[in-house]
């Protein structure tokens, strides 16, 4: 759905931004006009879109044709023809002020008063750009990240004088294009995003420059015991290592000399051959595992808090509108400011001061706000308190939970979202966490029936969170997260809504409850030999029990995946239907459940769930106890009357 007050986008520049905000634009269904200076410039720009809408139809992932969509788009070079009835422009051009400051003034004579003016710098100030038109209440900062197809996250950035409606249209124009906004109040360097990663190549390479740590330590751990994606000299190979330094040289910072001599030796990374490691004379990266044991993480992590907190207590953003910003564009494993509340603030705080100490160094300064919240003993997770407030769960009812959705029904339908789309639903130990509470917390009286579906149109759940793996204890390991056997016993029925990928610890969740459907193009397999590991949430045995011996072991031991018309004729899915039948077949089933005795589905599901692992004499016994206890209840004489009757049945499960 498209924003009423904008109609006509103009994007100037068709580089590798441009072409892909235009894409996404087009795709939401607005008139784009995409302008850069030169003709095959503009030209390339429309290529790279056409091949990329080619490769999204061909996927499944257009609604349209590529052609329709393309429709929607002009090219020209003329600045003045490009935004003359244009309701939004967003400025792609590259990143230099004097440059952005004369389209600014252009747009300022050109565009019509009341549009919107956008920059989609990286880390160019808004304000001092607004100075280059007389209508600076009209211009927003708002910050794609690359590639603007596939990332999910906007900055929207406020100018000192920029407009709360401006804006408001720019979020939901952001909305609009089915990505997710995060507000930055204030026109700070790095925005929200950057300046929580800042410290993290910076801090790794002070401590490389010190001779404290080596690259492949900082890497190592960083992403084998942090989890982190990549680790920071990997990722500084990959953006350039050009481009933090001079970001940081204009900002006034200093800079570590091992970067400081990368730049000079011009080894700026993986487009120059060579940065911090060597990809054309050498391997490219070559960390191993357990190269980080070593690695003092904490000291990097601190300075990334401490600039949370000053985001925070400078009223820039929020804790929640942080998280949100690092795992959409940075792809971190869970929010900063979450960890830092697992960590510990306390535990952080000291971090900062010791450093402090011991160096001499103003960045390791902890912030005001840090050390507000350490006073007023908001610590953390286990305080109850600390960037996010905790409890509101633990036997008392359902919390307020980060991963997941839900909502119950007045009918009965208690409907969960794993909302970690970023991660293709991957189960983490938190999110797991935040279904077993769920579910042991919930009121059963008012539940009927469970459904459990991902976020996001990939993935169902893709598998478990495996960052950190190589920092975790064998034992607690071994010590297997109740989610799995807590969905699997719940008291009512419950249904997997799978649509995409249904990978390793997803499917084990799958397998946990009682009832799938798929759509046509799910896959599903239990990839976790390829890790050298076997399915640890009750995969092995579920399989089993489900498939028979001979097809779960082919899933188990050869690791691949199989799709979903497979999947049914093994049994594996309820059905596997299109698309366009999936929500109504959904819906037929859980129908079906929610105006069905509670208290018969219960005992059914008890029984089936209790007897599959007994012999057939001890199962059939359970079978007639539970009948006997079921011809006592109220539902019975009810389902036996409208029978007689001749009418729909109206069970209260007593
Ligand atoms: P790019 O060099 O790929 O593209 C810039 C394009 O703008 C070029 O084709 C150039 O010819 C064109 N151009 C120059 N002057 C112009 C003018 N007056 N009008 C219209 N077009 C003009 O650069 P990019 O990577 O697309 O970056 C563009 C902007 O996006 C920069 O401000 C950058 O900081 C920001 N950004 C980049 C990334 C990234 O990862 N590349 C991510 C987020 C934001």
């Amino acid at each position: 759905m498209t924003v009423p007050d904008i109609q006509r986008v103009t994007v100037l520049g068709a580089g590798n931004m441009g072409h892909g905000i235009t894409e996404v634009a087009a795709m939401a269904g607005y008139d784009v006009t995409m302008r850069d200076i030169e003709a095959d410039l503009v030209a390339d720009g429309y290529e790279d879109i056409r091949w990329s809408l080619e490769k999204l139809a061909e996927k499944g992932r257009l609604d349209e044709s590529a052609e329709a969509v393309l429709d929607r788009i002009e090219t020209t070079t003329d600045l003045e023809e490009a935004v003359a009835d244009t309701d939004l422009v967003v400025e792609a051009a590259p990143e230099r002020m004097d440059l952005k400051k004369d389209i600014f003034g252009d747009l300022d004579e050109f565009a019509p008063d009341d549009a919107i003016l956008a920059s989609n710098t990286s880390s160019l100030s808004i304000t001092e750009m607004a100075t280059a038109t007389s209508r600076p209440e009209r211009v927003v900062g708002m910050h794609f990240f690359n590639p603007p197809v596939k990332m999910d996250l906007v900055e929207v950035i406020y100018g000192e004088e920029t407009a709360d409606d401006t804006a408001e249209t720019a979020y939901e124009f952001v909305e609009s294009l089915g990505k997710t906004p995060i507000y930055v109040r204030k026109d700070v360097n790095g925005f929200v995003v950057n300046t929580v990663l800042g410290p993290f190549t910076d801090e790794s390479a002070w401590m490389v420059s010190n001779g404290e740590a080596t690259i492949r330590e900082a890497d190592a751990a960083m992403v084998h015991r942090r989890g982190y994606p990549m680790g920071p000299f990997e990722l500084a190979d990959l953006t350039g290592i050009d481009v933090g330094y001079h970001v940081r040289k204009e900002a006034g910072r200093p800079i570590p000399p091992i970067t400081e001599e990368k730049v000079e030796n011009d080894e700026l990374g993986r487009k120059s051959g060579r940065g911090f490691y060597e990809y054309e004379d050498g391997e490219g990266v070559n960390y191993e595992p357990g190269d980080g044991e070593e690695f003092d993480t904490l000291r990097v992590e601190a300075r990334m808090i401490n600039e949370a907190a000053r985001l925070v207590g400078d009223d820039v953003a929020t804790p929640e509108e942080i998280d949100t910003g690092v795992k959409l564009g940075l792809g971190f494993p869970e929010g900063i400011c979450r960890r830092a509340d697992k960590i510990g603030l306390d535990a952080v705080l000291d971090k900062l001061r010791t450093l402090r100490e011991e160096t001499g160094e103003d960045r390791f300064d902890p912030d005001d706000y840090l050390v507000e919240l350490v006073e007023q003993g908001r610590t953390g997770e286990e305080a109850g308190a600390g960037f996010h407030e905790y409890g509101g769960s633990g036997g008392d009812g359902p919390g307020d939970y980060r991963l997941l959705n839900y909502d119950l029904s007045e009918d009965g339908l208690l409907a969960v979202e794993l909302d970690r789309p970023e991660r293709m639903n991957a189960l983490s130990g938190d999110l797991l966490g935040e279904i077993d509470d769920l579910l042991s917390s919930v009121d059963t009286d008012e539940v009927r029936c469970v459904t459990f579906e991902g976020a996001g149109d990939r993935a169902f759940s893709a598998g478990a969170d495996i960052g950190g793996f190589a920092d975790m204890d064998p034992t607690d390991a071994m010590d297997v997260t109740p989610a799995f056997e807590t969905v699997n016993d719940f008291e009512r029925p419950v249904i997997a809504k799978v649509d995409g990928y249904c990978l390793g610890a997803g499917l084990e969740l799958a397998l946990a409850c009682d009832l799938r459907i798929a759509t046509e193009d799910s896959q599903f397999g239990s990839p976790e030999i390829g890790l050298g590991l076997i399915p640890g949430g009750g995969g092995t045995q579920r399989l089993l029990r489900l498939l028979g011996e001979t097809r779960a072991k082919e899933l188990v031991f050869r690791g691949n995946r199989i799709d979903a018309d497979r999947a049914e004729e093994w049994g594996l899915v309820n059905r596997a239907v299109p698309e366009s039948e999936f929500e109504d077949t959904v819906s037929a089933f859980v129908e079906d459940v929610l105006e069905g005795p509670p208290v018969g589905l219960k005992v059914a599901k008890k029984v089936m769930n209790e007897g599959a692992d007994a012999s057939l004499d001890a199962a059939l016994a359970m079978e007639s106890q539970g009948f006997g206890l079921l011809m006592s209840t109220d539902d019975v004489r009810e389902g036996t009357a409208a029978f007689r009757d001749d009418r729909d049945p109206e069970f209260t499960g007593e």
